[in-house]
């Protein structure tokens, strides 16, 4: 999947593909799941899923963010850190030139959000990628967002809620993409040794080097239905082993069902169920300090 951006040349996106095919534009989304057509309201009313198959339509960080925490309101933390070009990397075009693209593309600066916000009435801080923003890879400026979001978690005894929707690391950066992978997991180490709750979210597709690291180190690992979850793509695992896959392969059903997975949840239901977590795991005891005061934004 990482590889993705140096062998291809893709024709230019719109910000709204991979999230719904626009088969007509506008009023008629196509389902990736059963093929059918169907009236776009309708899946924007039922939590962006298909009311026919249940096919999970991928959200944006936005849209995750407004539908996971109370009243959608949630407070933006290290908006301004950004990725550069530390290698001056350049496949068909300049790394520059591509960052410059996905933040008109995405209104974004990097390819995740990071916030705090309640959770039915707990203080949480989340980390939610971008797809839309260079298939949500992990460049120094993901890295150091998600550090920074796990301190401020240690330093206010407040739960980390990560979700993932990640090609992987992000290989224009080379081996500064690589070490945030133990970066992030040497913070969560410490997160753990406190006690706090991490819960980590795998949505599709969660791949490469965030699977290898955080989104895997969750001390509950909860997947969307029939998510893409795997570190190398299926064609290549086939071509080194020389093995046809098992139907299923990568997908969350399967990974539930070899024990890598704690739980699978609709997205109905995803918000319900993690407070639930957290009623569970919160430990009270911990000294809180109060949430900044801040500005929060709908
Ligand atoms: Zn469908």
């Amino acid at each position: 999947m990482d590889i993705a951006w140096f062998r291809k040349k893709k024709t230019p996106r719109t910000p709204v593909e991979g999230k719904l095919s626009k088969v007509p534009e506008g009023l008629w989304v196509k389902c990736n799941g059963c093929k059918q057509i169907i009236y776009q309201q309708e899946v924007v009313r039922n939590s962006n899923v298909c009311p026919k198959c249940n096919y999970h339509f991928r959200l944006t960080a936005k849209e995750r963010l407004t539908s996971l925490l109370d009243n959608g309101i949630y407070q933006e933390l290290d908006s301004e850190i950004y990725s550069i070009d530390p290698l001056k990397f350049r496949d068909h075009k300049n790394y520059k030139d591509r960052l410059r693209d996905y933040k008109e593309r995405t209104g974004l600066n990097e390819a995740i959000i990071t916030a705090r916000g309640t959770m039915g009435g707990f203080p949480i801080i989340l980390c939610v990628m971008e797809y839309r923003f260079m298939g949500g890879s992990m460049g120094s400026a993901v890295g150091e967002k998600v550090t920074l979001a796990i301190e401020r978690c240690l330093d206010e005894s407040v739960p980390l809620l990560i979700v993932s929707c990640s090609g992987g690391a992000r290989m224009q950066e080379g081996t500064l993409s690589l070490m945030q992978m133990a970066k992030i997991s040497a913070a969560l180490g410490r997160l753990h040794e406190k006690g706090i709750p991490f819960l980590s979210i795998l949505t599709d597709p969660t791949t490469g080097g965030v699977t290898a690291s955080f989104a895997m180190l969750g001390d509950l690992n909860i997947a969307e239905p029939r998510a893409l979850i795997g570190f190398a793509g299926p064609r290549v695992i086939q071509q080194t082993i020389r093995e046809t896959l098992p139907e299923g392969f990568q997908r969350s059903e399967f990974l539930m069902e070899k024990g890598m997975l704690d739980l699978i949840v609709e997205r109905s239901e995803m918000k319900d169920t993690l407070i639930r977590c957290l009623r569970f795991m919160v430990n009270e005891n911990l000294p809180r300090r109060s949430t900044e005061p801040g500005r929060l934004q709908p």
